[in-house]
């Protein structure tokens, strides 16, 4: 038996990059819970398939193996081509890396890949999906920047470059879709609960010789509720982000911080 969809993103298109896990994953199932039929985007298929398992039949979950830093496999696969689902309506570029250095000894290697994943892949996804989004006169652009766009951090300056970059191309893009029916967001995490962050803690560890509490509780500190955020969190954002309440927001980065960054 088919499942209708219900809720607020009742049959729009979402696709996901990075949906495998973190707060991509978390984007996925609060979107797939408002009703939206998803794509979920990520270099390795058995995480997206796991992801699969889970989610509502109302969401028609499909699966999109690609690199976003791959422009040629990008412009091939978005929108999927045999797509049930239509156009892609929502986007949420999530797919994103945080690797750290000292500011000299950043390699050429991790600057280019800190551009290419968290900021050309922004701009890759969004330049395949934009079109159908703009013949449909409707679309949600969602990009998951950072704290790190919106303030430095010391360590991670190629990171902090590129989701700097994000926002300014999330604003330019705002501008020119704006009577598209088109909003185009950056949503700004702080320190958030997922592989990424156990990384980066594993990281201080292993550098400074503190535990892992200690790692934790520095991270914490910069929350000014003194805490780490949960995907959930930001996953709420982005859902409200897509919904017709916030047809006026646009160009924005909402941080999602505990009040890190205002
Ligand atoms: P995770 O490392 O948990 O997940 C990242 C996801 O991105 C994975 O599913 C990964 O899948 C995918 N990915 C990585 N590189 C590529 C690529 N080249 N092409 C396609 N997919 C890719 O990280 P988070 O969930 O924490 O991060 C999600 C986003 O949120 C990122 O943009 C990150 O910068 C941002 N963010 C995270 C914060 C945090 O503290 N966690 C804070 C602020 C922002 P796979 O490797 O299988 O391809």
């Amino acid at each position: 038996m088919t499942t209708i969809p219900i809720g607020p993103l009742a049959g729009r298109h979402a696709l996901v990059t990075g949906a495998a896990r973190g707060i991509g994953a978390a984007i996925a199932r609060r979107l797939a819970a408002d009703g939206a039929h998803l794509t979920l985007l990520g270099r390795q298929r058995e995480p997206l398939e796991a992801l699969v398992a889970e989610l509502p039949e109302s969401a028609r979950p499909q699966i999109l193996v690609c690199d976003v830093t791959d422009a040629q496999t990008v412009a091939r696969a978005l929108p999927p081509s045999a797509d049930l689902t239509g156009p892609v309506q929502i986007l949420v570029n999530n797919a994103g890396q945080a690797a750290s250095a000292p500011f000299g000894r950043t390699t050429d290697e991790l600057w280019q890949r800190m551009l290419a994943v968290n900021l050309t892949g922004t701009f890759l996804c969004t330049r395949a999906a934009l079109p159908g989004m703009v013949t449909a006169g409707w679309g949600r652009i969602v990009n998951i920047a950072s704290t790190a766009g919106q303030r430095g951090y010391a360590y991670v300056s190629a990171y902090a470059a590129a989701k700097h970059g994000v926002i300014g191309l999330t604003r330019s893009l705002a501008l020119e879709v704006a009577t598209k029916g088109i909003t185009a967001n950056a949503v700004c995490p702080g320190y958030t609960e997922t592989d990424l962050l156990r990384e980066s803690l594993s990281n201080v560890v292993a550098k400074t010789g503190r535990t892992d509490e200690a790692a934790r509780a520095e991270f914490a500190r910069h929350n000014p509720q003194g805490r780490i955020v949960q995907p959930e969190e930001v996953a709420d954002t982005v859902a409200w982000l897509c919904g017709a309440a916030a047809t006026a927001i646009n160009g924005q980065s909402i941080s999602v911080s505990g009040g890190e960054v205002m």
